[in-house]
C-alpha cells in the first residue's frame, strides 16, 4: 500500500463529513503536495470496489463518499450540502406484488432540508434587512 493511499484511508477513518474526491485532495494537499486529484479518484474507486466506502449520489453537485458501509440514511442540507447520518430503521414494506420477484437487500432514505446553521444565517439575514 502506498503512503498516499494510507493517508487517504486515515483521513476517511471515522470521517462523517461525506467528502468528495476534491475535498479529500484539498485536505491532504499540505501533507502530500505531490498527490494528484487523479490518485484520489483512483484510490476512491478501488476503496469503493472493496466495499470500504460507499458512493453517494444525493449531492447533484459532486460525487460524495461515505466511509461507513453500515446501512444508514441521510439528511442533506439544500443550502450548504452538508450530509448528516441517520441511524434509524424505517419499517419500509413492499408487497411481493410491487417487487415482482426482486429480493430486497436494502434501502436508503434521503431527507432534504435546511440545516440548523443555515437556518440561523437565514434568520440573521432577515433581521438585518428589516
Ligand atoms: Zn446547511
Ligand atoms: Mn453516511
Amino acid at each position: 500500500m502506498t503512503p498516499q493511499r494510507m493517508a487517504i484511508m486515515k483521513y476517511l477513518d471515522g470521517n462523517t463529513s461525506h467528502p468528495s474526491a476534491s475535498d479529500i485532495y484539498e485536505a491532504l494537499q499540505e501533507q502530500f503536495p505531490t498527490m494528484s486529484l487523479a490518485t484520489v479518484y483512483n484510490t476512491m474507486e478501488t476503496l469503493k470496489q472493496q466495499g470500504s466506502v460507499v458512493e453517494l449520489s444525493i449531492d447533484a453537485g459532486k460525487k460524495r463518499f461515505d466511509p461507513n458501509p453500515k446501512p444508514h440514511h441521510h439528511l442533506i442540507c439544500v443550502r450548504c450540502r452538508k450530509i448528516v447520518d441517520i441511524f434509524v430503521d424505517f419499517p419500509l414494506e413492499l408487497s411481493p406484488e410491487r417487487t415482482g420477484g426482486f429480493e430486497i437487500i436494502g434501502n436508503h432514505v434521503d431527507f432534504y432540508g435546511i440545516c440548523g446553521i443555515c437556518r440561523e444565517k437565514q434568520v440573521k439575514t432577515t433581521q438585518t434587512k428589516q
